[in-house]
C-alpha cells in the first residue's frame, strides 16, 4: 500500500475570521473530524508539522512582510485587506501551515512516505510577495516549491491549482522561471481576476504558465479531461521531479462561493490521475496542500475521498475515467476550451502541437 502522510495540527484552528466569514475554522474542524471514520482510518499516518523558519518562509515573501505577520502575534483582529485578517494565533497557524508543506516535503524525499496531504489553513495561492489576499497570509505551495528548489537542489516542480479561484499569488512567483511549471484550472472572469489562457509565463518562464480559464458549471467529466488532454501531455514533457498540489475545494457542486459541479467520487478521480503521473514521472513524489473549499460537509467529504485516492494501490482507472468523462461531461463547451489551450501552447509543448 502507499504510504500516505496527512499533515495536521489543531493549533490552525486558531486562525479566527470574522464572524460570517467563509473560510472559518469549523472548515478544518469537519475534515478533522472525518479522518477518524472507520473506513478512512488506518490508511493514512498522521503527523504534526514543524513550523516554517522567517528565513525559510523569505525563500518566497520579503522579510518586511512576514515581520508585519509576525507583529500580529498575540493580538485582536487586523485587517489586512477587505476579506483577510489576522487574529492573535494567526502567525503560529500560518507558520505551521507553510510548515506542514515543508515537513511533507522531507518526509516524501527521505521515502518514509510516498505523498502525502497538508490539511492545514490559512490557505495561500492568493498571498503574493509583500501583501495578503484573498484569505491568504503565505503562499504555503510556493514557498514549498522553492524550498525544493533552494534546499534540496530540485530542478521541475509542477504545481496543479485545481481551487476553483486562479493562484495568482503562484503565478507571479515563477512567472519569469522554468523551474516551476504552473498549471491552474479555474472560474474566469473571477477573483482574483488574472489567469487568462494568454498568461503563459515570460524570458525563461515562457510557456510554463498553463492557464486553463473556465466560465463555470463545469463537472468530474471536464476536469478529467482537461487533466489527460493538457496536463498530462505537458507533464509527460516536463518530466517533473515532484507534484505539488494546491488543492482547493471550492469546485465542490455545493460549494457556497463557486459555481462548478465536482462531485466527491470526482476528487477521488482526479486525485488517482496525479496519484498515476506521479508514479510515472517522478516516483510517486505528490504533496497537496489544502486551499479553499467553503462547504463544510462538502470539503470533509472530499478530502476523505482525496485520501482514498491517495492511499489506493490501484493505478490504473483508465476505464473509470473514460466512463466519468462520458457521464458527466456538463459543458458542451469543453472541446473549444481544450483546443484553445492546445492552439495558444502548441509552441511551448510539442505534445499539444
Ligand atoms: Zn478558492
Amino acid at each position: 500500500m502507499s504510504k500516505t502522510l496527512v499533515l495536521k495540527d489543531e493549533r490552525c484552528l486558531n486562525h479566527i475570521t470574522r464572524s460570517g466569514h467563509p473560510e472559518s475554522p469549523k472548515r478544518l474542524e469537519a475534515i478533522y473530524e472525518k479522518l477518524k471514520d472507520d473506513d478512512i482510518r488506518g490508511k493514512f499516518s498522521e503527523i504534526k508539522p514543524r513550523v516554517a523558519t522567517k528565513e525559510e518562509i523569505s525563500l518566497n515573501h520579503s522579510m518586511e512582510y512576514i515581520e508585519k505577520i509576525e507583529n500580529t502575534a498575540g493580538k485582536h483582529f487586523i485587517n489586512l485587506d477587505p476579506d483577510t485578517n489576522t487574529s492573535e494565533g494567526s502567525w503560529q497557524a500560518s507558520i505551521l501551515a507553510a510548515g506542514a508543506v515543508m515537513t511533507g516535503i522531507d518526509k516524501i524525499l527521505d521515502k518514509s512516505a510516498n505523498n502525502g496531504f497538508a490539511i492545514i489553513r490559512p490557505p495561500g495561492h492568493h498571498a503574493e510577495m509583500s501583501r495578503a489576499m484573498g484569505f491568504c497570509l503565505f503562499n504555503n505551495i510556493a514557498i514549498g516549491a522553492r524550498y525544493l528548489i533552494e534546499n534540496h537542489g530540485l530542478k521541475r516542480i509542477l504545481i496543479v491549482d485545481w481551487d476553483i479561484h486562479h493562484g495568482n499569488g503562484t503565478q507571479n512567483s515563477f512567472y519569469n522561471s522554468p523551474e516551476v511549471l504552473y498549471f491552474s484550472t479555474h472560474q474566469f472572469p473571477y477573483f482574483p481576476g488574472t489567469g487568462r489562457f494568454e498568461e503563459t509565463g515570460e524570458k525563461d518562464g515562457k510557456g510554463y504558465t498553463v492557464n486553463v480559464p473556465l466560465s463555470g458549471g463545469q463537472g468530474d467529466g471536464d476536469f478529467l479531461r482537461i487533466l489527460r488532454e493538457i496536463l498530462q501531455p505537458v507533464a509527460e514533457e516536463y518530466n517533473p521531479q515532484f507534484i505539488l498540489v494546491s488543492a482547493g475545494y471550492d469546485t465542490y457542486q455545493h460549494d457556497p462561493l463557486g459555481t462548478m459541479n465536482v462531485t466527491p467520487e470526482g476528487f477521488f478521480l482526479m486525485t488517482k490521475f496525479l496519484k498515476h503521473l506521479a508514479e510515472k514521472q517522478c516516483d510517486g513524489r505528490l504533496l497537496l496542500s489544502l486551499e479553499g473549499g467553503y462547504h463544510v460537509e462538502g470539503i470533509a467529504e472530499s478530502v476523505k475521498c482525496t485520501l482514498r485516492g491517495l492511499s489506493d494501490e490501484e493505478t490504473d482507472i483508465s476505464s473509470d475515467m473514460e466512463s466519468r468523462e462520458e457521464d458527466r461531461v456538463s459543458d458542451s463547451n469543453i472541446e473549444s476550451t481544450i483546443e484553445k489551450v492546445r492552439k495558444i501552447h502548441s509552441e511551448n509543448w510539442l505534445g499539444l502541437k
